[in-house]
């Protein structure tokens, strides 16, 4: 699978100017919502509208979906439109069932995700057709999940493939309804560049007034595309009412991003970043060279200890090193969580090398 082009041709071969959007209602709710909603979205940079037909809960309750009626209002859009269409699918009744109503693109939910069983009922059930499949991060900060989800339907025969970040849970309360840890996507992005990575700021977000900066967010780091929740009339909204946009809005919002260039081949630009890019390289070869004469000194230590008989971990002198890092971090503007990350390890290298001058 890994730098396989094939992963991304739907998308190549859908020749946009720009990175591709997916927009519509977080829920199907009336045949009247959703062509409204479509009509307006004809008019933006949607290629894609979405709809959920049949809606995960976390607590039951809540509207689960009109279910596979709403697969006929899909339908009726996309021949009023010519949009493409997407929706949830959650077990292969539903793949059945979608792909008899014409659904380009199936994609597979953060709840869904989590569950391999489920992953590979759905792939068995799209063996051999030509869908279109988007499998969202699962809910928990799990790389090897997500990546082993996209396999199941690589190998099940599916080539035309992509995935979408929409945020991890955490028990903690933060400002984001799912945390980005934008981390987890950059590195599938570095381990699979040709898969297609699309941003779900809603379920990120969870509230309207996020949305814009995590699309910035996502496009600074060459994302392929948005999926956003937009509704007619938001606050009306069936499911997820906080989170979702108007069609106008979308439109401000796409006509607002700034899309970077993946490269620039304008010479005095090349010429700077090049400038730049050597004094990184310097700086990075002395911070090696730095951190081996430390461990140098740090094997001295090693061999005095031995001599002497005393343990290696010494809690104190390593609290008084940590703070005094930590402060002198915050005169060089690097953060209390960057410095304390960067000690550890140093720490641990250096427990490595004093067990083996120890052992020796
Ligand atoms: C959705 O897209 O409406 C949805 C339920 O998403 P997720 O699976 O990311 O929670
Ligand atoms: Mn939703």
């Amino acid at each position: 699978m890994k730098n396989n082009k094939q992963l991304r041709k739907w998308l190549d071969d859908l020749n946009l100017s720009h990175p591709l959007v997916i927009a519509g209602p977080c829920s199907a709710e009336t045949e009247e919502q959703l062509l409204k909603v479509a009509h307006e979205l004809k008019e933006t940079d949607t290629s894609v509208l979405r709809a959920g037909i049949w809606k995960p809960r976390t607590r039951p309750g809540n509207f689960e979906g009109v279910g596979a009626l709403g697969l006929k209002w899909l339908q009726k859009a996309k021949e009023e439109t010519g949009l493409l269409t997407t929706t949830e699918v959650a077990n292969a009744n539903h793949v059945d069932l979608a792909l008899k109503h014409d659904v380009d693109i199936l994609w597979v939910g953060a709840r869904t995700t989590v569950s391999p069983f489920i992953v590979q009922e759905i792939a068995d059930a799209v063996k051999g057709t030509d869908t279109i499949i988007l499998v969202k991060n699962p809910v928990n900060p799990d790389l090897a999940l997500w990546l082993g989800a996209v396999e199941r339907f690589y190998e099940a025969g599916i080539s035309k493939l992509g995935v979408i970040h929409r945020g991890f849970s955490t028990y903690q309360k933060s400002r984001f309804r799912n945390n980005p840890e934008w981390q987890i996507p950059i590195d599938l992005q570095n381990s699979f560049p040709d898969l297609p990575l699309i941003l779900d700021p809603s379920h990120i977000a969870g509230k309207r007034d996020l949305i814009f900066d995590l699309c910035q967010t996502a496009l600074d780091l060459n994302y392929d595309g948005l999926m956003i929740e937009t509704h007619p009339n938001p606050d009306k909204a069936w499911s997820d009412a906080n989170q979702q946009i108007t069609p106008e809005k979308l439109a401000w919002l796409t006509k607002n991003l700034k899309i970077r260039k993946p490269e620039s081949n304008e010479k005095e630009f090349k010429n700077q970043i090049n400038t730049l890019r050597t004094q990184i390289d310097l700086i990075d070869n002395q911070i090696m060279t730095v951190l081996g004469k430390r461990m140098e000194i740090v094997d001295e230590i090693g061999a005095l200890k031995k001599d002497n008989n005393v343990a290696i971990l010494q809690v104190k002198r390593w609290n008084a090193v940590l703070n005094r890092m930590i402060l002198e971090g915050k005169e060089n503007k690097l953060s209390e969580e960057f410095v304390l990350k960067i000690y550890k390890a140093i720490h641990q290298e250096s427990i490595n090398h004093q067990k083996k001058v120890i052992n020796d």
